[in-house]
């Protein structure tokens, strides 16, 4: 039988939100069409978090687990996710459009000579095949595309436009042996940025700064009604480039692309390339004293005003509802 085989993504054990993204949408379409759907998870001390596949609608989880791949390597990972291929011969492969799902879905497609579409945000089988939809033109078109003649096509999905689902179903654990792939980036350590905090690719909710904000002190008052939100901070690349905030928290172009539930962009004046990274958010309220400012041409709702006094009285309102 045909199936879609997702390569699901764990940080220390964890399983991240957009690959239960993916893994949903893989069913979704497997369902429809009459498919399989498999995932595929690599690790080290993974193979307990397999059969949490199933419950994403996964009938079949492929478990590759070996100290190696205690951390993300892109030539072990690839030959992990190529074993699985061979498996079970998948029409496509699924993966988030995350830092790792970018680096290894290009690697993945490369080693099988097949066509990779990138940051998807539509999706669906036509004659027998995966047809994507994807924003190009920093997001002032969209493209529709398949793999061409060689399958499986390798797609990532941009996070938060799929929604995740929980099925209920169980998969069947079939564990793959480590291949040896001749491995030579080995990452020795990673340090994370700062303690905690929420990242703006999977965020629900992002509160985001600019130029406006006038200095670096002033994030705390973002970060403030963030943390009543349950929000993370984003930022333009304006404030990254003044050394305001990290640039993890950039969106846009050559920053993060983000499709939160609701996206506050404050002191932000909705350049391309910032749109390009947020445009596809489902609520955007804009806070900008000007009232030309491009950012509320796709803005839901637009305050104009002074964010300094708009931002402090939202956050008191937010805190009064919830008190
Ligand atoms: C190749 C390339 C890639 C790029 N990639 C990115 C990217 O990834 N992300 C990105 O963001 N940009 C990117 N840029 C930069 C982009 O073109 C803009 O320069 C940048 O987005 C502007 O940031 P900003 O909106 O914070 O600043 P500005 O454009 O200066 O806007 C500041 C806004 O704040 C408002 N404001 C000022 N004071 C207040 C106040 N007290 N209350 C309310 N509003 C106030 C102003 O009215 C103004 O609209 C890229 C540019 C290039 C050329």
């Amino acid at each position: 039988m045909s199936c879609i085989l997702t390569f699901v993504e764990q940080r220390d054990g964890s399983i991240r939100k957009g690959s239960l993204e993916a893994l949903s949408e893989a069913r979704r379409l497997a369902v429809a069409a009459g498919w399989n759907s498999c995932a595929v998870l690599v690790g080290h001390g993974v193979e307990g978090k397999a059969v949490e596949l199933g419950n994403y609608g996964a009938t079949t989880a492929f478990v590759v687990d070996d100290e190696r791949f205690a951390r993300y390597s892109a030539e072990g990972y690839a030959a992990a996710v190529r074993a699985a291929v061979e498996k079970c011969q998948p029409e496509a492969v699924f993966m988030s459009a995350t830092a790792m799902g970018r680096d290894l879905s290009g690697r993945v497609a490369a080693r099988l000579l097949v066509g990779c579409l990138q940051d998807v945000t539509q999706l669906k089988i036509d004659s027998g095949k995966v047809v994507a939809v994807r924003p190009v033109y920093s997001g002032k078109a969209l493209a529709t595309a398949d793999g061409g003649a060689k399958k499986p096509v390798v797609v990532t999905l941009r996070p938060n436009v799929f929604a995740a689902e929980a099925s209920g179903g169980t998969a069947a654990v079939e564990k793959l042996p480590a291949i040896p792939a001749d491995v030579r980036a080995v990452i020795k350590e990673i340090i994370a940025a700062g303690g905690g905090e929420l990242d703006v690719a999977e965020a629900d909710v992002i509160v985001s700064g600019g130029r406006g904000l006038k200095g670096p002190e002033n994030f705390t008052m973002l970060a403030e009604l963030a943390k009543v939100l349950g929000a993370a901070v984003g930022a333009s690349r304006a404030a990254v480039d003044a050394g305001w905030i990290e640039h993890g928290h950039q969106v846009g172009q050559t920053g993060k692309v983000v499709s939160p539930s609701l996206y506050i962009a404050c002191g932000i004046s909705g350049a391309i390339q910032h749109l390009a990274g947020m445009s596809s958010s489902k609520i955007i309220v804009a806070i900008n004293k000007d009232p030309e400012a491009p950012i509320f041409k796709v803005a839901d709702y637009g305050i104009v005003g002074d964010l300094f006094q708009v931002v402090p009285a939202f956050t008191e309102e937010v805190k009064k509802l919830k008190a």
